[in-house]
């Protein structure tokens, strides 16, 4: 979509979860805003996303009789991002985060499924997750709304350059127009100066392999990525240039629970991390025994995975898919999760001696069974239940490159700071392309709301 204005009060760059509702608040705040986005359709990784979001203290909880609070939340994100988390902006997400889903909710109109989970590394059950089961209902609901205020998401466009006035502070973008990522043409470039404020939002760069492995040697291209392939650092690169500081740029997730068998995130890895982390356990083929607490934080399990250096295999039955209560029927049908109807099959299939599991398997039922995990000190959900009625279902597990915990640094009010620990004037940032929020390692759910509230405060800040 061509642009024709020279200039607008607010440019936000990136059409993701945090673009688009920095795009919502500053409009609401008076200013002319401007999306732009290089792909052919708005919605980057935020579209693809499972749609879970993380918040405390809600009416949901308090139905369940779930005790939380903002200072839980912040213990949780501490606790995995051992410590390396900015405990401002830790402060202001936890705090903010059950504004932010009421405001997905009650304002957007977004509506969620009837049940509150708990992933792993969080203390207690805060995770809402989307009808459909992705990110694709509240980005739907955004682009609605920012229709109604009448604020043009231009999409084709490429943000090239962040441009620098005279007096420091930014002054716009230098854009292609007609970007086509898959042709890989461009029309001309042009600028498009911002009267107040550039606001980036351009995600994470977990796709981009030249980068992420100049962060991390090991994430070459034999590392599979859940993300879109256009997920790239090249906006991240040019606010570097513009003077922002870099954050833990090497701090890269990875998603413990895929299937090694099928590209991005895929079907199987809603069984992984929906399923069988609550209601099943995870073995090493060549011993058949477990090897770690299964709700453990992300980091923590793709270590113990890296370390055994083959895929495990998760397994659950017949009853922990019923209580899970989630859809694993596109796995089924690609035959990533496959089912059973004994362990002597089961162990068949994945090259495990029988014996071996089924001794595993008594020992993990026995400890269901009396509450208490004296192996791996896993907190059973109430309602996790034995793995003894067939069929059992099973999937291979290895990490996939999933989240950017590094970016540029920003401060609570979304402002964008410089190598000598001052905001840059003019520039803000929100979402995945900020660093510090998550530290060592992000908990699920928690980068949605992340980008919610980070992003509000954005498009709230960069007016005036
Ligand atoms: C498969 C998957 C499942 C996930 N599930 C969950 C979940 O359930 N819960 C959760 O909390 N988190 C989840 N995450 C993480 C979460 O979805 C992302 O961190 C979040 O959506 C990022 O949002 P964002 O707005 O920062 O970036 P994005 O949504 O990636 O948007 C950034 C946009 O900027 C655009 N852009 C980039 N560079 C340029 C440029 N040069 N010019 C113009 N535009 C540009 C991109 O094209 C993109 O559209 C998941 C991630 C993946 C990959």
């Amino acid at each position: 979509m061509p642009i024709h204005k020279k200039s607008t009060d607010v440019i936000i760059v990136g059409a993701g979860f945090a673009g688009l509702a920095a795009a919502i608040e500053a409009k609401e705040a008076g200013a002319e805003v401007i999306v732009l986005e290089k792909m052919r359709a708005a919605g980057g990784n935020s579209i693809i996303s499972e749609g879970c979001m993380a918040a405390p203290g809600t009416a949901e909880q308090q139905a369940k009789g779930i005790e939380d609070s903002p200072a839980l939340m912040y213990r949780d994100m501490i606790k995995a991002g051992e410590g390396l988390n900015h405990p401002a902006l830790v402060k202001v997400v936890t705090e903010e985060a059950k504004e932010a889903y009421l405001w997905s909710k009650d304002f957007l109109g977004v509506k969620y499924l009837d049940r509150v989970d708990q992933f792993g590394g969080h203390s207690v059950a805060r995770c809402y997750t989307t009808e459909s089961v992705s990110g694709m209902d509240l980005i739907k609901k955004q682009l609605a709304r920012l229709k109604a205020l009448n604020v043009p998401v231009h999409t084709g466009i490429y943000v090239k350059h962040i441009l620098t006035g005279p007096d420091g502070r930014i002054k716009g973008t230098r854009i292609n127009e007609d970007y086509h990522y898959k042709k890989g043409t461009a029309g001309p470039e042009k600028e498009l100066q911002a009267d107040q404020a550039v606001i980036i939002a351009s995600g994470g760069f977990g796709s981009d392999i030249s980068f992420r492995r100049a962060q991390d040697p090991r994430l070459d291209n034999l590392i599979m990525s859940t993300n879109k392939l256009f997920a790239t650092a090249e906006v991240l690169k040019e606010c570097l240039a513009a003077g922002a500081n870099p954050v833990q740029l090497s701090r890269i997730q990875l998603f413990p629970w895929a299937s090694p068998y099928e590209k991005g995130f895929g079907a199987g890895s809603r069984f992984g991390n929906n399923v069988v982390l609550g209601h099943g356990l995870i073995v090493d083929p060549k011993t058949g025994a477990r090897f770690i607490n299964e709700l453990c934080n992300r980091k923590d399990m793709v270590e113990a995975l890296i370390n055994l250096g083959r895929p495990a295999v998760g397994i659950t039955d017949e009853n922990g898919v019923v209580k899970a209560g989630w859809d694993i029927s596109r796995a089924l049908k690609k035959g990533v999760v496959k089912t059973f109807l004994s362990l002597e099959e089961l162990g068949g299939h994945f090259g495990i001696d029988s014996r071996k599991l089924k001794n595993s398997i008594a020992r993990y039922n026995d400890m269901i069974k009396a509450g208490q995990d004296d192996d791996f000190n896993k907190i059973f959900p109430s309602e996790a239940s034995p793995v003894n009625t067939p069929p059992f279902y099973a999937m291979e597990m290895w990490p996939k490159v999933h989240y950017t915990m590094g970016g540029i640094q920003i401060d609570s009010c979304a402002r964008v700071i410089n190598r000598d620990q001052q905001p840059i004037k003019g520039l803000f940032a929100a979402g995945e392309v900020t660093g510090g929020i998550h530290g060592a390692c992000r908990l699920g759910s928690c980068a949605i709301t992340e980008c919610l509230v980070m992003g509000r405060i954005a498009g709230k800040n960069a007016t005036g």
